[in-house]
């Protein structure tokens, strides 16, 4: 297994935390980012996280690992290699997390749910839904990073390589905004690295 350090020291080698002045998704201000794309984008330092991830399941008889599209595809897959066995995902459809292109998962089948990032863990809970519908049988749930804080629970064991929260505030009271030096970005814009 990585150490809490092995992991951040990838992290930080790939780009994944980057420091600065950000706008999230929900609108908080945060002085910390983290886009975990930018670490699946070097196949061997996902294979490193990977193989640390799938550990803990190597002696569980896994069939199949599911996981939520997109985020969780290349680390489900990753998993699934490792574990020797087959991969699939899940995807919205109407908004609703379902198999398709063709996906099975038969009753009785010993399924590992894979994620990259769990934040409130919606996407993981309802692909545990779809496995639950199909009569997989759910081992457990295996993430890259735990943004909940400890607080998700799926009602299954749950692996995570790296467990880390994420300060944020109300752009009301940012200190950053306060500070006035650095405008606010949203990730990934243009002007990240200026
Ligand atoms: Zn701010």
């Amino acid at each position: 297994m990585l150490t809490r350090e092995e992991v951040i020291s990838i992290f930080e080698e790939a780009g994944v935390l980057q420091t600065g002045h950000f706008i999230l998704t929900s609108g908080r201000h945060s002085k910390q980012y983290m886009q975990m794309a930018q670490v699946l984008q070097y196949a061997n330092l996902t294979e490193k996280l990977c193989k640390s991830l799938a550990e803990p399941f190597k002696n569980e008889k896994i069939d199949l690992v599911v996981s939520p599209a997109v985020g969780g595809i290349i680390v489900g897959y990753e998993v699934s290699r490792i574990l020797g066995v087959k991969n699939i995902f899940c995807e919205r459809e109407n908004g609703v997390m379902t198999l398709r292109r063709g996906f099975k998962i038969e009753p009785g089948q010993r399924v590992l749910v894979v994620e990259d990032v769990v934040t409130t863990g919606g996407s993981v809970k309802e692909v545990i839904s779809v496995v639950e519908q199909a009569g997989g049988e759910i081992v457990g749930i295996g993430v890259l990073v735990d943004r909940s804080n400890g607080k998700v629970n799926f009602g299954y064991p749950l692996q995570s390589l790296l467990s880390l929260e994420i300060e944020s505030y109300e752009k009301e009271i940012c200190p950053l905004c306060n500070e006035g030096k650095v405008p606010a970005v949203k990730p990934g814009s243009r002007n990240l690295k200026g």
